[in-house]
């Protein structure tokens, strides 16, 4: 009975890994689309003004601008008036997105509707590299193809040994 079958978890050796990371990255790059993912835009001090006692503007150009007078938030206003830049609110709202390329599937098979009471035709998986994860789970929003999609399930970590990819449930929620 004692046979001398391979150990099955022999085969997952370090070749193998890699040979299926090199894949699933090929894979990746030949058919993959271009996501968006869309992070919570972060709040800043204006650049454009000093702050007053109140935390608002002073009011006052910031005579030592760290932007160049070509920027948009450089904006030259006399003392006294409202900054241009912040609206005298002394805080700017900056948008931040990030771009990865993903394998997208359309209709997801695997997708359970009673489970969920999402219709699949709804519902977009995507198949990106591990680093996206932190991203993935922090954004408001996801654009694919011109589609804004919200993410629905806990992203799952996907590969052979190591965890090297990412796989991510989305629902359309742009009509
Ligand atoms: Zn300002």
């Amino acid at each position: 009975m004692a046979e001398n079958l391979p150990d099955q978890g022999g085969y997952f050796d370090a070749n193998l890994q890699s040979l299926y990371e090199s894949s699933i990255d090929q894979l990746i790059a030949d058919l993959g689309y271009q996501i968006t993912l869309n992070l919570p835009a972060s709040e800043a001090e204006c650049p454009n003004c000093g702050v007053g006692f109140d935390l608002r503007s002073d009011g006052i150009y910031n005579t030592s601008h760290p932007y160049p007078t070509s920027d948009a938030r450089n904006q030259y206003f006399p003392a006294g008036a409202t900054c241009p830049v912040c609206r005298g609110s002394h805080k700017l709202l900056t948008e931040d997105s990030v771009n990865y390329t993903a394998l997208v599937k359309y209709t997801p098979n695997e997708w359970d509707m009673n489970a969920t009471g999402i219709d699949k035709s709804e519902v977009v998986r995507l198949k990106t590299r591990i680093e996206a994860l932190e991203e993935v789970k922090r954004a408001d929003t996801m654009e694919v193809e011109g589609s804004l999609y919200k993410l629905i399930s806990d992203p799952v970590k996907t590969g052979l040994q190591t965890r090297t990819y990412l796989k991510s449930y989305w629902q359309r929620i742009d009509g």
